[in-house]
């Protein structure tokens, strides 16, 4: 067993707690039976597990509703319903008293009985509730089995733990409850990885791609990990806790010190401003990205709203969601990234079709094409929010022209539809596209004479040129954003842009990273959507990097001829102007 593992740091900071070992998979339910003197005490078994969940959930959906709002903390209404429903526990009692069936083993029978119902059933509703029974499942069985990660669901207030999992989904990242979790260790993930971008959101430090976590780690286990080297250690010395409460500290200092220059404008030390947006994955990014000076959101994004939930929100609630963060921004344009869903961003409601390439298959705008009913709302909550604000609509992983013609077209019907019934709406909003696929950037010329802006999508954009999934570990050394034929694309996006006379930004993790966004300024650029913990950094990074220099380090990255000469290029020439130290923390 080693103590030491090595991973690829995705969310920085230093955190250290507990472990708790989260499986995905259903909890294996032993054959057991009981005999008949042990009905009652089975049957009272099963009350009370359904008691610890029922109040959980409530816990749970309460703290959610507070810190994100009512629409987050609806899943768990959702499955405290089928937690309590008293059909389903009067047939699993049942199934104890009439066939002295342990309580697991009559739980699972009737759990297994329901999905298969509700999958064949014909009502969409039941089968959009399949996510919730699923995880109602897990945390039934986890508790009637004494699983380990039962823990995960029930955390004493101001108790803390690292969840180490094998994979983690952006579905389950979503849903952890932020106030225990303070640390996220995973097998399987890379920095672009969505998960990871989430962890990055929030906040929690997080190490993906440990090789080795679930052998290593022992549920219980004292766990140290940063999120900015990718160490983890397990059961840590004195000494070694010691050690990373300095760091943890002088961390603190820095984020201290970065805050410190909020009232700063972001523009270079030759006076050229940089308009700084914020990327904004969950309601709870919000506040983040106002107090640390969002110019407006670059990048709304509105699958994590439904991933690893049952159902889509409805137009209503889209619409007010939309409102509300447009309210966070007086005087600043929302982009709104219509619903990038597919890949490993499926709501629970469209898992059915297994694909053998998600990330080359039926995915982002493909989807909303084919599914008007799925896209229309959205255009509808759109047009009707962006009534008195600026709001914007984007268009992800486009890879042709029609894509974006199509989609205009549907938002003037819709816009015409509205105003027919007499309902207060834009009578329309601009639309962009995402820039992330080596198609896009090569017809960006002909994409420019229908948007009315690009943004880049940096994460997408390499692992299409790369050919190289983002969230595969093995290859993270391969996925390189830093690689000449990234540069070159991002050359040729903004000059395109340029000539069209359109804005261009970039909104992938590339605007979050200190080196990158040194390239992405010397390249031009000069709109940054920015995950809100790092526009502090990216803001310090902007006020020291002198133009001449970057565009030096671009120039030269443009001509560069593999990533490790471009990645040199970059330290040397941030090594002129940033403390690299700091970052290295
Ligand atoms: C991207 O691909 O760079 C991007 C911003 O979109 P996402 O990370 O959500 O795929
Ligand atoms: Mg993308």
């Amino acid at each position: 067993m080693s103590r030491e593992l090595v991973g690829i740091g995705v969310s920085p900071g230093v955190a250290w707690a507990p472990a708790v070992i989260m499986r995905m998979d259903f909890p294996e339910v032993p054959d057991r039976s009981i005999r008949p003197e042990e009905v009652e005490a089975e049957v009272h078994r099963l009350r009370e597990a359904v008691q610890v969940i029922v109040r959980d959930l409530e816990e749970l959906g309460e703290r959610v509703r507070q810190r994100a709002g009512e629409e987050e903390s609806r899943i768990f209404d959702a499955q405290t319903l089928i937690a309590q429903d008293l059909e389903v526990l009067g047939s699993v009692e049942q199934l104890i008293r009439n066939n002295y069936f342990s309580a697991e083993t009559a739980y699972e029978f009737k759990a297994l009985e329901l999905r298969a119902l509700w999958a064949a059933s014909g009502s969409a509703h039941l089968r959009e509730r399949l996510a919730d029974l699923h995880a109602i499942q897990m945390r039934m069985l986890s508790r009637l089995l004494g699983r380990d990660d039962a823990a995960l669901w029930s955390v004493p207030e101001g108790e803390h733990m690292v969840v180490v999992a094998h994979e983690l989904s952006p579905g389950l990242t979503v849903q952890l409850d932020r106030e225990h979790v303070v640390g996220l260790v995973s097998e399987e993930g890379t920095r672009t990885a969505h998960a990871a971008i989430l962890a990055h959101s929030l906040g929690i430090p997080a190490v993906m791609g440990a090789v080795g976590a679930l052998e290593h780690i022992p549920a219980g286990a004292m766990v140290l990990l940063d999120g900015q080297t990718g160490r983890i250690i397990v059961e840590p010395t004195r000494e070694e806790l010691e050690d990373a409460k300095v760091r943890r500290t002088r961390r603190h200092r820095l984020d201290f010190q970065l805050e410190g220059t909020l009232d700063q404008p972001p523009v270079t030390p030759d006076g050229r401003e940089i308009v700084l947006m914020g990327n904004v994955d969950l309601p709870d990014e919000i506040e983040p990205a106002v107090r640390h000076g969002a110019r407006g959101v670059g990048l709304l994004r509105t699958e994590f709203l439904v991933t690893g939930r049952a159902v889509l929100p409805t137009e209503d609630e889209q619409a007010a969601y939309f409102g509300r963060v447009a309210r966070a921004f007086p005087g600043e344009a929302i982009i709104i990234r219509s619903f990038d869903l597919g890949g490993d961003k499926f709501p629970a409601a469209f898992k059915a079709q297994q694909e053998a390439n998600p990330f080359l298959g039926w995915r982002s705008i493909r989807v909303c094409l084919d599914h008007p009913e799925l896209f229309r709302p959205q255009l509808r909550a759109i047009l009707r929010a962006a009534a008195d604000r600026d709001l914007q609509l984007m268009l992800p992983l486009v890879t042709r022209v029609d894509e974006v013609t199509r989609s205009i077209e549907m938002m003037a019907e819709e816009a015409a539809a509205l105003r027919a019934a007499g309902v207060r709406a834009a009578a329309s909003v601009p639309v962009g596209v995402m820039i992330e696929t080596p198609a896009a950037v090569v017809i960006a010329d002909k994409l420019a004479e229908r948007s009315a802006f690009f943004s880049v999508g940096s994460n997408d954009l390499t692992q299409y040129t790369m050919a190289v999934d983002r969230g595969n570990a093995r290859l993270a050394e391969r996925f390189t954003p830093h690689h000449p034929a990234i540069v070159r694309q991002l050359a040729q996006v903004l000059a395109a842009g340029q000539r069209a006379g359109i804005p261009v930004s970039v909104c992938g993790e590339m605007a979050s990273e200190p080196l990158s966004v040194l390239l992405l300024l010397g390249l031009g650029y000069d709109r940054l959507s920015v995950a809100p913990p790092a526009l502090p950094l990216v803001k310090w990074v902007v006020r020291q990097v002198p133009l001449p220099v970057a565009r030096a380090a671009a120039e030269a990255a443009l001509d560069a001829s593999g990533p490790d000469e471009v990645n040199r290029l970059l330290r040397e020439a941030g090594g002129r102007c940033l403390d690299l130290r700091l970052l290295d923390l």
